[in-house]
């Protein structure tokens, strides 16, 4: 499979004729090639974007958002084809990619395409002074998004559809990792009318496409999802050039576990928090802080679920832990587990490679849960991105706060509780963009969606989106 950039509405090879290879995580086996774009490649993606741009920005909003929920539409009509690319690419379970992944992009599409026709702008009355103020949001003109592997299309289109709903132009870069669904999308775009250059497709490594994105000096906003390392290299790359930044970086996210909580709600959905996508979701609970008085309960049932869960090839129904990404990321997290027993962690379960029958090279891990002696252990402070979890007691709810808040990141936390003086005060408290109360990863497209710290800067979802991808222009007339 010949995986082509998509430039003026049209897929095309690379100008340099540079490729990579695409690894199915379930088996192991190159499947594909990518391109690995060049400047030459941006810039023409850029060049079909700037011309598009006059008319897509003067495009009423009512077609922008028909040709939006088209496109979703689309997607839905699709849905197992989606289903079945995005885990061949990513290693994830089918059913998985179905329930949640593209329907996810497909919300994306008709949420913005709705989101736009409400967008409305403020005015203020100057009394007194006899004028009037009111605020134009504008398109920014070419902007580009870049985005991860964990949960490809639907990040990708997560930034896409509300740039495209505000009346820009993109140029968008998937991870090279999972180009599969991305590649797919100009066919669909194609077909439910959107013109030619809205959106522009380039594959390829992050230090070269991705680079030449970043550096271009007309590409003047920049949406990425992704590593933390990454996101300061392309803070400090556009800072020069004034880029509008929308940074969503890596998390350690806590969940507090009290013993006034929902036990078996709270038990089953820990499971998943820890384990879903193989723990390959930058919301996911990695650090579980248990009250003492439930902890050693909350250890023999836990480590009994997770024991449960099946490690399987992607397209089998009954399993709940497809392959990792990448033979690097499987050898990433190992490392993790072996730092973890350096440290005086002690593996309660999982932390081997798992060799699944038929499949024997894909890249299986067992869902590892690791008791660790304290929080400043590196299991615990450094994001490790895969089917691990830590877990320890507390005592105090003093305690639980400041163990949570101690890691640079600050993506998420989820709380186990039903105090409501506790779920108030903890919420009020904890250091990160956004807090779940007995409940995990309920996301309302409308709520603002980002982290503090060393998780992030900026804001996506709702209206957010929209006001990053605009330029606010304040307009004073005196009457
Ligand atoms: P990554 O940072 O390695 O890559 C992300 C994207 O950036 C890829 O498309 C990559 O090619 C590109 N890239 C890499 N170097 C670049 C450069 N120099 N210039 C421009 N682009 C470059 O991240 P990853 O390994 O693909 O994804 C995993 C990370 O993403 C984890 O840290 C995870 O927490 C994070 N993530 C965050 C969120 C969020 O919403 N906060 C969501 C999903 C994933």
């Amino acid at each position: 499979m010949t995986i082509k950039n998509y430039i003026n509405g049209k897929y095309q090879n690379p100008i340099e004729n540079i490729w990579l290879d695409n690894y199915n995580p379930s088996n192991g086996e190159i499947y594909g090639q990518i391109p690995n774009s060049s400047k030459a490649d941006v810039e023409n993606a850029y060049k079909a974007a700037k011309s598009a741009f006059t008319q897509w920005s003067q495009t009423t909003f009512e077609e922008r958002s028909r040709i939006l929920i088209k496109i979703s539409e689309l997607l839905e009509a699709n849905l197992q084809r989606f289903a079945e690319a995005e885990s061949k690419d990513n290693g994830k379970p089918v059913s998985l990619a179905k329930a949640v992944d593209i329907p996810r992009a497909a919300s994306n599409f008709r949420f913005f395409g709705n989101a736009i026709t409400q967008f409305a702008s403020e005015s203020h009355e100057s009394v007194g002074q006899q004028a009037i103020n009111y605020t134009l949001r504008q398109p920014i003109g070419v902007v580009g998004c870049i985005s991860p592997w964990n949960l490809p299309l639907y990040l990708f289109t997560w930034k896409i559809a509300p740039a495209i709903a505000a009346g820009n132009c993109v140029v968008a870069k998937p991870s090279e990792v999972t180009a599969m669904t991305a590649y797919l999308l100009g066919e669909i775009c194609n077909e439910a009318g959107l013109p030619k250059g809205v959106l522009n497709i380039v594959h390829g490594l992050g230090t070269t496409t991705g680079q030449a994105i970043v550096e271009h000096p007309e590409i003047k906003a920049i949406s990425f999802t992704g590593g933390t390392a990454t996101g300061a290299h392309i803070a400090r790359v556009a800072a020069p050039m004034f880029k509008k930044l929308s940074l969503e970086l890596g998390g350690k996210n806590p969940n507090l576990i009290f013993a006034d909580c929902d036990y078996d709600n709270m038990l089953e959905t820990t499971v998943r928090s820890s384990f879903a996508n193989q723990g390959q979701i930058c919301l996911c609970g990695s650090r579980i802080f248990v009250e003492t008085s439930i902890y050693e309960k909350f250890k023999t049932d836990f480590v009994n679920k997770v024991k449960a869960l099946k490690v399987g090839h992607p397209s089998e129904t009954e399993t709940n832990i497809g392959a990792l990404v990448s033979k690097s990321h499987l050898e990433k997290v190992k490392q993790y587990i072996d730092i973890a027993k350096a440290e005086n962690g002690k593996i309660l379960c999982g932390g081997n490679s798992v060799v699944v029958k038929g499949y024997e090279n894909g890249y299986y891990l067992e869902p590892t849960v690791i008791e660790v002696p304290n929080n400043e252990c590196r299991v615990n402070q450094e994001e490790i991105f895969g089917p691990v979890v830590t877990i320890m007691p507390f005592k105090t709810e003093k305690e639980a706060l400041e163990m949570a808040n101690k890691v640079k990141y600050g993506l998420s936390a989820t709380l186990w509780t039903n105090h409501l003086k506790r779920t108030m005060q903890l919420s009020n408290q904890l250091q990160v963009g956004i807090v779940w109360v007995n409940t995990w990863m309920m996301r309302d497209l409308r709520t603002p969606f980002g982290g503090v710290k060393a998780s992030g800067v900026g804001r996506e979802g709702g209206f957010e989106a929209l006001r990053f991808f605009t330029e606010a222009k304040n307009v004073c007339i005196k009457y």
